[in-house]
């Protein structure tokens, strides 16, 4: 068989912590797209990326950290495994799961999760219960239970989930040759902005890069604790992904922003609609609701004069558009664009289209 990209417990084994022992299960996560974003750069001066996780097997970034955990349930001899989720942590748990034949078991917040993650989590045949409770409560059965019966946890406040995503910022480095001036990524339970931070460090420890750089973090306004300074009881926002009350990384995500003078900003869910417009009109890029708050966040601190003139800037992207597409229709007015409706006729389309005679 020809060469191809192993997944991130392959490609990065020297700086993970597996060995021979570890049986890998992978559906060959990472080695997603690094893509200049020259629309953005125009908007704001800075030389932007955007890296692109909804290019991993189940559409999103938790595939990192699922290859890795679950690879550590199977070597702890795990029969099933338990997550509460928005969403893609349930596809992604379920899928992996599945793959290495054993149980997933899955919480989500009834009537709170987007559909394409639904289906996926019920295709890969996970035990999916929808709790009458929001994503905090979910987090909370789910961590009782894997205290008191044989489940292995697998959501993000299980350490191995971070090792395995810090792998992205590798990537990063790899491609850019140095670490970005700024890396902007959404923020639910701030797993992924630990992530991120931990790689960076770890490369600038090799001598792999010059410097770390500022981490950005931005959550829905609605649901934004970390901005606040206090949980929020009853988060609110179209970004489902993070909507958030109780931050699981709460403690590690502000010891990072530390470490390398971050930012946490709120960006209300109008501007996280308009930037998802922006990224897929304009950039190619199609993303859910959450991810396009990376976008939002962007232009925000470019205009409150924060990101310098050509700096590099590399946005994380976190999930596929195609897992909760219906936002991509919703017009600003909150109407949905209804496409224009024609004969089967050459002359007709042409018409409709404005496409005069050669
Ligand atoms: C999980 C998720 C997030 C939030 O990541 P955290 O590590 O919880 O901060 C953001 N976007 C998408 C699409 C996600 O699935």
């Amino acid at each position: 068989m020809a060469k191809q990209w192993q997944g991130v417990l392959r490609e990065y084994a020297d700086r993970l912590n597996i060995s021979d022992a570890t049986p890998i299960v992978t559906l060959g996560e990472g080695g997603t797209p690094l893509i200049p974003a020259p629309a953005l750069s125009a908007r704001t001066g800075a030389r932007v990326f955007v890296k692109f996780e909804g290019m991993n097997p189940t559409g999103s970034f938790k595939d990192r950290g699922m290859t890795m955990a679950i690879s550590k349930a199977l070597e702890h001899g795990a029969k099933a495994v338990i997550c509460a989720s928005t969403g893609n942590t349930s596809a992604s748990a379920a899928a992996y799961a599945t793959h290495a034949g054993i149980t997933a078991a899955v919480l989500v917040p009834e009537g709170k999760i987007a559909m394409g993650k639904l289906s996926q989590a019920i295709a890969h045949n996970a035990q999916l219960l929808q709790v009458r409770g929001n994503f905090d409560d979910c987090l909370d059965i789910a961590r009782d239970l894997a205290a008191n019966y044989p489940v292995h946890l697998v959501n993000s406040v299980n350490p191995d989930r971070i090792e395995g995503q810090k792998t992205a910022a590798f990537e990063v480095v790899e491609v850019l040759g140095d670490a970005p001036d700024i890396h902007i990524v959404p923020v639910g339970n701030a797993g992924n902005y630990t992530a991120y931070s931990r790689g960076y460090r770890e490369e600038a420890d090799r001598g792999a890069t010059n410097r770390l750089p500022r981490m950005f973090g931005f959550q829905a306004a609605g649901s934004a604790p970390i901005v606040l300074g206090h949980i929020v009881k009853d988060p609110d926002t179209i970004a489902s992904a993070i909507r958030i009350g109780n931050p699981a990384s709460w403690e590690l995500a502000l010891a990072a922003r530390e470490e390398t003078d971050g930012y946490f900003g709120a960006i209300d869910d109008a501007k996280i609609l308009e930037a998802h417009r922006i990224l897929s009109a304009e950039v190619g890029v199609f993303v859910e609701p959450a991810s396009a708050i990376s976008v939002a966040g962007l232009l925000e601190r470019a205009e409150a004069g924060q990101i310098p003139a050509g700096a590099t800037v590399v946005l994380t992207v976190t999930g596929h558009g195609l897992k909760d597409p219906s936002w991509a229709l919703r017009t600003a007015d909150g109407s949905d664009v209804q496409p224009t409706i024609v004969a089967a006729d050459t002359t007709e389309v042409a018409s409709v289209l404005g496409l005069t005679g050669a």
